[in-house]
């Protein structure tokens, strides 16, 4: 990168929201329908973590090890059910009363170790025919997560049927549209009450 180039999500003007940070608005615009950014906005907003209170995923929470959690995301928090044969993520389970680890070097000997455990799990008879397992670390603006700061895996096996390509960063058009999008769930969120009322509003565009 030439030292005059900045960053494509440094150029664009980012709307201040009360109560969330710039990661979290820029993950909120990621969100791939209502009932997710509904869930995840109000997750942020009183201050914690999806991955570490986990009121919305613990109903499909598939396995507890020592240092790991294992899901498969919901069909309205996974917009690639239509490429995807098998899509597992892999969190990192947080001590009560610790922070989430964000970063690589955040991560315990120990929970790497278990990893082994955990994939095993994953795909117990080895009949996955392949696919690629990823880490989302670090800050959310360059590694294309929606639960930001709360070091993650996934494990995509494609279905064979469409493109699939792990997204880590988006080109201008890309990040305009998570932009664009944050800004249209934005505007009808401030005027919901209840998340029927904000997918109803929503939905009636
Ligand atoms: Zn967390």
């Amino acid at each position: 990168m030439s030292p005059t180039k900045k960053p494509i999500h440094e150029t664009l003007d980012w709307p201040k929201v009360k109560g969330l940070t710039e990661q979290q608005v820029v993950t909120l615009g990621r969100c791939g329908t209502p009932q997710q950014f509904w869930s995840m906005a109000t997750t942020f907003l009183a201050g914690t973590c999806p991955f570490c209170q986990r009121e919305h995923f613990d109903g499909d929470v598939a396995k507890e090890f020592k240092y790991w959690f294992v899901f498969q995301p919901y069909g309205t928090y996974n917009r690639h059910s239509g490429s995807l044969m098998t899509r597992w993520v892999v969190a990192y389970r947080t001590r009560t009363g610790a922070r989430h680890p964000s970063r690589l070097s955040e991560i315990p000997e120990k929970a790497w170790a278990e990893m082994e455990e955990v994939v095993n799990f994953l795909d117990p008879n080895q009949t996955d025919p392949g696919g690629a397992l990823y880490v989302r670390f670090g800050d959310p603006r360059y590694n294309g997560c929606t639960v930001p700061n709360h070091l993650h895996w996934v494990y995509d096996v494609p279905n064979g049927l469409e493109k699939v390509r792990p997204a880590i960063y988006k080109d201008e058009a890309g990040w305009k549209k998570d932009l664009e999008r944050f800004k249209a769930y934005w505007r009808v969120f401030e005027q919901s009450k209840t998340i029927d009322e904000f997918i109803e509003k929503w939905e009636a565009g």
